[in-house]
């Protein structure tokens, strides 16, 4: 596969494309799976969890790269400005892993996935998520548009990767006082229901249960 395309913007934003397995994925997640669009937030929560999880491993090897004694998921909604944000501290992504993981390479099981849910009659589709899991993607059945800053531990750098999940992604210097990797939802007309802090709660007593880190909801623009 040939890298993606790198064009300078006015703003400094570096502008890639997705690569086409990864296109595809978002047009099936985004258009297939409205009535259960709540997964997303197990999605997310689960590759925070993943994340702390990672970084505590690399910590054992890397002192500096310990994790803060009140290390934990956060989930912060602000109706005001239909913003949902997760944060975590958990390892953190380069600008490479940005563009890698989150634009260019689809999940192991995504083609598999895509095939069936394409296949489904529309009363087996939910079975079929829970089977498989959509991972990130699944944020743009809510958002129409999701920014990701992260610092990858062992770094002071930070990036910003934006996209409106429709083709491509820009990527942007920007900054973070620790690692960890902040996800900021903006969320669609059609969804307020994920800026409820009430909501919020019963998705994760739900989805996610067994995360052994702390999941703080927040009230709004707490
Ligand atoms: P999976 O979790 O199955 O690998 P996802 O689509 O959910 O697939 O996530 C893709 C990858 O993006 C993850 O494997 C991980 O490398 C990276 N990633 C996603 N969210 C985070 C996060 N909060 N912190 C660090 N890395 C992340
Ligand atoms: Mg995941």
């Amino acid at each position: 596969m040939s890298d993606p395309v790198t064009e300078p913007t006015q703003t400094g934003a570096e502008q890639h494309d997705f690569s086409a397995e990864v296109g595809r994925l978002l047009d099936l997640v985004v258009h297939a799976l409205y009535s259960e669009r709540e997964i997303f937030l197990r999605e997310l929560v689960a590759n925070a969890a993943d994340a702390t999880d990672r970084r505590r491993f690399e910590a054992l090897t890397d002192g500096a790269r310990a994790l803060p004694d009140n290390a934990g998921i956060r989930i912060n909604p602000d109706k005001d400005a239909r913003l949902l944000t997760l944060s975590d501290d958990g390892v953190g992504m380069s600008k490479d892993e940005l563009a890698r993981n989150l634009g260019t390479i689809a999940r192991s099981g995504t083609r598999a996935f895509g095939q069936q849910l394409e296949n489904a009659k529309p009363e087996d589709k939910p079975s079929l998520i829970g089977q498989f899991g959509v991972g990130f993607y699944a944020a743009f059945m809510v958002a129409d548009r999701v920014d990701v800053v992260s610092r990858r531990a062992g770094s002071d750098e930070a990036w910003r990767w934006s996209s409106d999940g429709k083709g491509s992604f820009t990527l942007t210097p920007d900054s973070r006082s620790t690692p960890g990797t902040d996800i900021t939802l903006h969320i669609k007309e059609d969804a307020d229901e994920f800026l409820e802090p009430w909501r919020l709660t019963s998705i994760i007593r739900k989805w996610a249960d067994h995360i052994t880190w702390p999941i703080t909801v927040h009230q709004d623009g707490e």
